[in-house]
């Protein structure tokens, strides 16, 4: 059996993460699995975890933690991800990656690599402003952003032709709330995954279609020395 495929992608929020695991998807016909879409599916159905989650991603903050580990390790263990994985979003904080090195391990599994988006908060703020998503509410959001990333149609999603939102937790006030919880909740998990060897850092300030193509090659390089 061919090793499996086991990506994180790390970064701050509007570094690209979700942009660049919807191609990488379609690349390597790989799950991805983002916890914020999830969350956001759970506020949407009005399920337990989504009211016990919901004010927490309008503020800014994060869930807690053993809200969100059981939910992660629950995905983690059905049938899609057995070639491999694309997490976004997971793991956030330090206790988290604990865990999924646990479960991993307990499961003769282990992460291939921990990749960051790098991307400085001037442009965060920016790029943030413009991001629209499309309301299809079936866990595929597709993202777009009002300059650099516009849709054909303005207001319209390209692929499912729903209107384009921005996300409540995308206003000003709160992405300046998000970032400081970036830095210091998750960005000390780049420290973690370089002590261990797996982190690959990508400069996430260059188009979508670029950074696209530095992570297909860093993956190609990956299976390579996987396959050694
Ligand atoms: P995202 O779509 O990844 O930006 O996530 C949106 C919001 O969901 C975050 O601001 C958090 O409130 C919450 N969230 C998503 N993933 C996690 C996680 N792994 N741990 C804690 N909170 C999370």
């Amino acid at each position: 059996m061919p090793p499996q495929l086991n990506l994180i992608l790390i970064g701050p929020p509007g570094a690209g993460k979700g942009t660049q695991a919807e191609r990488l998807r379609e690349d390597f016909s790989l799950p991805f699995i983002s916890t914020g879409e999830m969350l956001r599916a759970h506020v949407r159905e009005g399920t337990e975890l989504g009211l016990a989650a919901k004010a927490h991603m309008d503020a800014g903050g994060l869930v807690p933690d053993e809200l969100i580990l059981a939910m992660a390790a629950a995905r983690l263990d059905e049938d899609d991800t057995q070639d491999g994985f694309i997490l976004d979003g997971f793991p956030r904080t330090t206790a988290q990656a604990h865990a999924l090195d646990d479960q991993l391990r307990g499961e003769g599994r282990r992460i291939t690599a921990a990749i960051l988006l790098d991307v400085p908060d001037e442009a965060i703020i920016e790029r943030i402003a413009g991001r629209r998503v499309c309301s299809a509410g079936n866990g595929r959001t597709h993202n777009y952003h009002v300059d650099y990333d516009p849709p054909k149609h303005e207001g319209f999603c390209d692929q499912d032709g729903t209107a384009l939102v921005q996300r409540d937790d995308d206003r000003p006030e709160v992405v300046k709330h998000r970032l400081a919880v970036y830095h210091e909740q998750t960005a000390p998990l780049v420290a973690y995954y370089e002590e261990q060897g797996l982190l690959r850092r990508v400069d996430g300030t260059r188009a979508p279609a670029e950074v696209h193509d530095h992570i297909r090659a860093l993956i190609a390089t990956l299976r390579l020395e996987d396959s050694l």
